[in-house]
């Protein structure tokens, strides 16, 4: 074992130490942190409480949307909001937080009609029932849905945008809130850009209560602390802590945004707070090797999916797929229609292919000319849109796929809190819907005083999408602002300002020391780099905790062989070494993925089940297991000690069936 490193700055300069006082922190831009600081701003501003808002990257194209979407996929519109929760909890195998999932949805309207009132063009439906695209629409002067235009649905829930520029549109409203506000109280700067945040700081006096946050630039060679009364956690999901389908030079190719890297989930437990179904994973069908959506296909084009023989999977596994889950086979989810694509594929019935051809060939059938070159040149833009990589993989492979099917392909796992999973933080509800075992104060208040969290950080309440993590930021970032009203009072940090720089630029020091040690720079017996290191990881979560290699498969004892390893890599991960800023903020980002991988591990121990065919299966224990298991599981983790303990929780269906 290795002698523990330490930093006295012998080998590398100190960097300057900023540090910023503010009331509210929200932490991550993306749609939850930019919902938190718009309405945060409305709450705020009049008391004179401050409002700061810290992203990794450029909130104009940071987060899940920064390429752009086609389509809002949580549009309540006429639907009663009980079917709404009804859909997701069926969709999520039958276990979620009702009472979060109801009080997002009698929200989520309001942010979408926001949207519109700043410039997103929405596809509207005309009188004689046709299409119109945001632009035709805006040009037909249609009304907008808060005046009672009407959307086009792609499915039940989803409503079609022309969204090239939709993280742009949300981030300038967000950026003149934060402007408002930072005018209001009068200070310099409140939104800092391209600073990786790494911890949370509790409270000396109170650890059960947040006191601030340290991070550094990306770009100067800064360090920053945050200190705070409230902070907000909308850093996003987990990627990449999988071993991905991409190599060679397609690696780091994945569906789900490369910067997300579990920074909330990691944050969280580091800081004490508890989290909930972290076994959950979201393993997305999508168009092989380039990820390109199929939402608009199956919805809006009608599209359908067969394996290689033009069989309908969903169909010819119904009866075997029956026999092990019982009643969650019908109203088929996303995780149980994986299920039925992947028995196909271990059977060697595979490619799967999506028929993007006879969908397109069909509509043609009662469409005019021009109407369908305008549906095709929707349908490609929705790759354009959100994945452009997916029209280089059929440029590549020389194939048009309106002439042709295209293959699908179950990718590797992403954790996530809003789209179609729900790991992530356990959170108070609103207070005025569900038990009162689900309200501790503060709606979206995590179990650490005035810590709060939203969208992909928020577990148990899934199918939140864009639109609803937005909408739950604004929830979250107006309870911070009350939290602040009440508790007014700022919190003591254990550490000195000298400690946290060491502590962050430990790696940077690591490698100037020891970087001459041995001819080749990579290879060290002092240090390891985080490229290395974050495929170790990869290797270990694919082959023992149920990755593509297995085909989602584990067991008890595969998960602890693979949690053996993963002490390993724990050990080892306090010698990762940084030549420059940019590879400290990867070793910061594997710090964060180890911990969110460990607790993704230790879930699934736990559950004794496979409540999620199609994204996992416990070999051992294969069927869903109801009586034992229709409740939450959750977790803490215990730095002090590196340990974690999983337990479960009481689930109380509100809504009836
Ligand atoms: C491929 C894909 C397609 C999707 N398609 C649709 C769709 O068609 N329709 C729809 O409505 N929804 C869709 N969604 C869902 C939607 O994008 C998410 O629900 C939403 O973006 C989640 O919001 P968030 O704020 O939690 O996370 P994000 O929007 O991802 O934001 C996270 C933010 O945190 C920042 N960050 C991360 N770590 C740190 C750190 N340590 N320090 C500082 N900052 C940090 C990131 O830079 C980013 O700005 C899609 C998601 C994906 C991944």
């Amino acid at each position: 074992m290795l002698d523990p490193k330490v930093n006295n700055f012998e080998y590398i300069d100190k960097p300057e130490i900023v540090v910023h006082e503010t009331d509210v922190l929200i932490l991550g831009g993306g749609m939850a942190g930019c919902g938190a600081a718009y309405e945060a701003d409305r709450w705020a501003s009049p008391q004179g409480i401050k409002v700061t808002l810290v992203d990794k990257a450029a909130t104009d194209r940071s987060g899940a949307v920064a390429m752009g979407l086609s389509a809002i996929n949580t549009y309540i519109g006429k639907n009663p909001v009980e079917d709404y929760v009804r859909y997701v909890r069926q969709d999520l195998m039958g276990i979620i937080r009702e009472d979060l999932v109801y009080d997002l949805g009698r929200w989520v309207d309001d942010s979408v009609h926001l949207f519109e009132d700043w410039g997103l063009p929405v596809w509207k439906t005309s009188d004689d029932g046709k299409n119109l695209d945001g632009h035709q629409a805006a040009k037909a002067s249609m009304p907008s849905l808060r005046d009672g235009g009407k959307p086009v649905n792609s499915g039940r829930w989803q409503i079609m945008i022309n969204g090239e520029s939709y993280k742009v549109v949300i981030s300038e409203a967000a950026k003149l809130a934060l402007e408002n506000n930072r005018k209001a109280t009068d200070v310099e700067q409140n939104h800092f850009e391209r600073v990786f945040v790494i911890k949370l700081l509790n409270d000396k006096n109170d650890p059960t209560k947040i006191a601030g946050a340290v991070g550094f630039s990306v770009r100067d060679y800064k360090l920053y602390i945050f200190k705070c009364k409230a902070a907000m956690l909308a850093t996003g999901g987990c990627v990449n802590f999988f071993r991905g389908r991409a190599t060679a030079e397609g690696q780091g190719r994945a569906w789900f945004p490369v910067w997300n890297a579990g920074s909330n989930y990691a944050m969280g437990a580091e800081a004490g707070a508890e989290l909930v179904l972290m076994e959950n994973r979201f393993v997305p069908a999508r168009f092989k090797d380039g990820y390109g959506p199929v939402g608009a296909w199956f919805l809006l084009f009608k599209a359908k999916a067969t394996n290689a023989f033009g069989e309908d999977y969903c169909k010819t596994n119904y009866d075997e797929a029956k026999a092990l889950y019982g009643k969650y086979v019908d109203n088929i989810g996303t995780c149980m229609r994986n299920h039925m694509m992947i028995m196909d594929m271990k059977a060697g019935k595979g490619p799967i292919f999506m028929h993007t051809d006879e969908a397109l060939q069909k509509l043609g059938e009662t469409m005019t000319k021009k109407e369908m070159k305008h549906l095709e040149a929707e349908a490609w833009e929705d790759f354009l849109d959100m994945s452009i990589s997916q029209a280089g993989v059929w440029a590549a492979n020389n194939m048009a796929p309106e002439k042709v099917p295209s293959e699908l392909m179950p990718a590797e796992p992403y954790m996530l809190g809003s789209h179609a999973g729900c790991a992530g933080l356990w959170v108070s509800g609103p207070g005025d819907f569900g038990p009162e075992e689900y309200f501790w104060g503060y709606n979206r208040m995590t179990t650490v005083k005035g810590l709060f969290s939203a969208g992909d950080g928020v577990g148990a309440s899934g199918h939140k999408f864009s639109s609803g993590s937005h909408a739950e930021g604004r929830v979250a970032g107006k309870s911070a602002v009350a939290y602040c009203m009440d508790n007014s009072e700022f919190g003591e940090f254990a550490e000195t300002e000298e400690d946290l720089a060491a502590e962050v630029f430990m790696p940077m020091e690591t490698f100037a020391k020891f970087k001459s040690y041995t001819t080749d720079p990579n290879i060290n017996p002092n240090y390891i780099r985080p490229a290395m290191m974050q495929q170790r990881l990869q290797k270990v979560m694919d082959e023992y905790m149920g990755g593509v290699s297995t085909y989602y498969m584990t067991s008890k004892a595969m998960l602890e062989t693979g949690l053996k390893y993963m002490g390993f890599i724990k050990e080892d991960a306090e010698h990762m070494a940084a030549e420059n800023l940019h590879e400290l903020l990867r070793v910061w980002e594997n710090h964060h993925r180890i911990i969110a991988a460990e607790a993704h591990a230790q879930h699934i121990l736990f559950r004794e089940e496979s409540r999620y065919p199609g994204y996992y299966y416990r070999g051992d224990f294969l069927g869903i297991d109801d009586e034992n298991w229709k409740c939450f599981t959750n977790s803490t983790y215990d730095k002090s000690n590196k340990t974690w303990k999983v337990f479960k929780r009481d689930y109380h269906q509100i809504i009836p069936d």
